[in-house]
């Protein structure tokens, strides 16, 4: 019978993802509502040094699949190898990251699996043995309550919402054998756009301008960000006119953000824009139209010119912090 919680904790170079931790974290609270145990699973190449860390987010067990195989993410070798991974533990309820990779990879694996998946969890809860997952729909406007029948129940957790908690536990780390099967893609180049700037989905204050910016002249947001040590973001407009990469686009067609403090500035609050970062937990707008759909969103507005205020705001930080 399926039994426990197994968490898939990603990692890139050796480092891991916040949403790994947010979902061990998660998994922990699942598990010991259920009286199960949490199995972590790390797959990388030359990982097994970094695997012991999932203890400390209350893993039970670990398990490593460490293979050249695996060095790059591929769908292929991930979905195969965490497919046996899965078959051989028969969870009760199987977590990812909702980052690109994981959605990537829970998309194939529950295909292969037959199972249901709901992604972009924003909280989840037990009702008896079943898992119901909350999710955004329809861009946000609603949030839907999940029921997922079967096992695995498969839950994708949209990163940076739920809460990173400490539980050192002394883990089994447990080597598996990998078999990463017929792989049909390789990755022949790796593009690292802008290797030191906090990924968007991770971030904890994220300063975002649109089309109001006038041109790709960012720095009075940037000095901000600075100030406040937060990262740039953009709507879809400031991306088009090509001001901003893409990389930094928030929205339905770019990065689903839920940072403690999300700053609009010169961006309407289209619902294409507000589905990327609807569930931040704190929003700020500045727009010099009143009317502007972002204010109903928006937990402070402020109804000015972006170029006055922006420059005030900072100046007031800069200050507080002398
Ligand atoms: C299928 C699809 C997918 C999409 N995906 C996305 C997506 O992922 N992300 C996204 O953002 N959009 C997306 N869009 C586009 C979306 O519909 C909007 O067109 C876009 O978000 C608008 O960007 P904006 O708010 O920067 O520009 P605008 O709507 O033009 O708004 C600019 C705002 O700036 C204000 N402003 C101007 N000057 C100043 C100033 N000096 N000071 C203060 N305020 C000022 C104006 O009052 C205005 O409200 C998508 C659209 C479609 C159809």
């Amino acid at each position: 019978m399926a039994q426990g919680v197994l968490v898939f904790a990603e990692q890139i170079d050796g480092s891991f993802r916040k949403v790994a931790y947010e979902s061990l974290s998660e998994g922990r609270r699942l598990a010991d509502a259920l009286g199960e145990t949490l199995t972590g699973v790390v797959l990388g190449s030359g990982i097994e040094e970094i695997a012991g860390e999932l203890a400390k987010y209350g893993a039970d067990t670990i398990l490593v699949g460490d293979d050249p195989g695996l060095a790059d993410y591929t769908t292929d070798a991930y979905t195969n190898v965490l497919f046996d991974i899965v078959k051989d533990n028969d969870p009760r309820i199987l977590l990812l990251g909702a980052s690109s990779r994981g959605k990537d990879l829970s998309a194939r694996l529950t295909a292969r699996l037959g199972s249901g998946l709901a992604m972009e969890c924003t909280s989840l809860r037990l009702d008896g043995d079943n898992l119901i997952a909350t999710r955004p729909m329809f861009g946000g406007k609603i949030l839907a309550e999940v029921a997922l029948g079967g096992t695995p129940q498969v839950a994708a957790i949209r990163p940076n919402v739920m809460e990173i908690i400490e539980v050192a536990k002394a883990a089994d780390v447990e080597r598996v054998a990998v078999n990463t099967g017929v792989v049909k893609t390789r990755v022949v180049e790796k593009r690292i756009e802008t290797a030191s700037k906090v990924d968007l989905t991770e971030a904890d204050v994220i300063v975002s301008g649109g089309r109001g910016m006038g041109g790709p002249d960012f720095s009075v947001l940037e000095e901000l960000a600075e100030v406040l040590g937060g990262t740039i973001g953009a709507s879809r407009s400031a991306v088009d006119e090509g001001w901003r990469p893409h990389s930094d686009q928030v929205g339905q067609t770019g990065k689903v953000v839920s940072p403690n403090l999300y700053i609009a500035c010169g961006i309407s609050g289209a619902i294409q824009h507000l589905a990327g970062m609807g569930t931040s937990k704190c929003i700020v707008a500045i727009n010099k139209d009143p009317e502007a759909p972002i204010f109903k969103r928006a937990d402070y507005g402020i109804v000015e010119d972006l170029f006055k205020v922006v420059p005030a705001i900072t100046a007031e930080l800069k200050k507080q912090k002398d």
